[in-house]
């Protein structure tokens, strides 16, 4: 037993310190690490391949007499890559970029608009909306989660997990932020058994029939001000699931919410970038 307990520590002492000082300096995403795709509208020349292998109508062209519209909605998207590997001018790019939280669901999506030729190609006239650079992004790494949480609470965030139908997949990474690397811990985030504890719901999955009702609880026994946090394309809209005979589609369709976290599932950097977004949004109510 002291053998063993020896060797733990030797394997303990030779990894080092692991953990991240994630959000005071960003953090580099994983090898192979695939995020969210990027559009150069611009250059596209024919979005329609793209948008036809789209699973999730992520990426869709509509066209209208001489006219094109194509809009790209992160909040559907799954990261799957099919879109770029489909585009033939290369316009379309898969990028390690994770970092997607926004508060306002309309942020998530880009809309271009086009003149079509008589081949059928498509020229470029505007954008209706610009968002691909995420500007929250760069606001949240850029502050302090722990003095903020502290300021703001004046303790550590409470958050109680609701799985309303997920795959597991998001589970898997809202985990990995108990982890030694990313240990949530450090900036005061505690996950607790009940909503009656918590200062913010972490939702996740497309909101099945079933759990329709449990959720409407949860958020009814959290006290106010509450935060809600939809995790994943399925939270934010349904995602691969959609709206169908047993899921009613994104968290928005059953409880207010909050911060929108894109992506299938969001890795715990940007699960931690959506948790801070929230936590501003929480000096608003208080202040209401
Ligand atoms: S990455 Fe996949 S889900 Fe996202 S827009 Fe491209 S094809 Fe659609
Ligand atoms: S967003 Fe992706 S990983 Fe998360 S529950 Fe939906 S399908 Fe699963």
């Amino acid at each position: 037993m002291g053998f063993l307990m020896f060797k733990i520590l030797k394997a303990s002492f030779a990894a080092g310190i692991v953990t991240t000082d994630y959000p005071d300096r960003p953090m580099d995403p994983c090898l192979n690490y695939r995020g969210r795709p990027m559009i150069d509208f611009q250059k596209a020349e024919d979005c329609m391949p793209a948008a036809q292998v789209c699973p999730t109508a992520a990426l869709t062209v509509q066209d209208k007499l001489d006219t094109r519209e194509v809009v790209l909605d992160y909040g559907r998207c799954i990261f799957c890559g099919l879109c770029a590997e489909a585009s033939p001018d290369g316009a379309i790019r898969m990028t390690s970029e994770s970092e997607l939280a926004v508060r306002d669901r309309s942020h998530l999506v880009s809309t271009a608009y086009y003149r079509l030729d008589e081949t059928g190609k498509q020229q470029f006239l505007k954008m209706a909306s610009a968002n691909q650079s995420a500007p929250e992004s760069e606001e949240i790494v850029k502050r302090e989660l722990k003095g903020k949480i502290h300021r703001i609470l004046g303790r550590s965030l409470q958050i109680r997990e609701v799985d309303a139908g997920s795959c597991n997949g998001c589970e898997v990474e809202i985990t990995g932020l108990n982890s030694p690397v990313y240990d949530a811990e450090r900036l005061g985030i505690r996950f607790v058994a009940s909503p009656r504890h918590a200062d913010m719901l972490l939702v996740t999955g497309p909101v099945t029939r079933n759990m329709e009702s449990p959720l409407r609880k949860a958020y009814q026994a959290t006290p106010e001000p509450r935060l809600v946090v939809a995790v994943g394309a399925c939270g934010c809209t349904g995602g691969i699931f959609g709206c169908n005979y047993s899921s009613l589609g994104g968290v928005d369709q059953v409880i207010p919410v909050d911060v929108y976290i894109p992506g299938c599932p969001p890795p715990p950097q940007a699960l931690l970038h959506g948790i801070l977004l929230a936590v501003g949004r929480l000096g608003e109510k208080l202040r209401h």
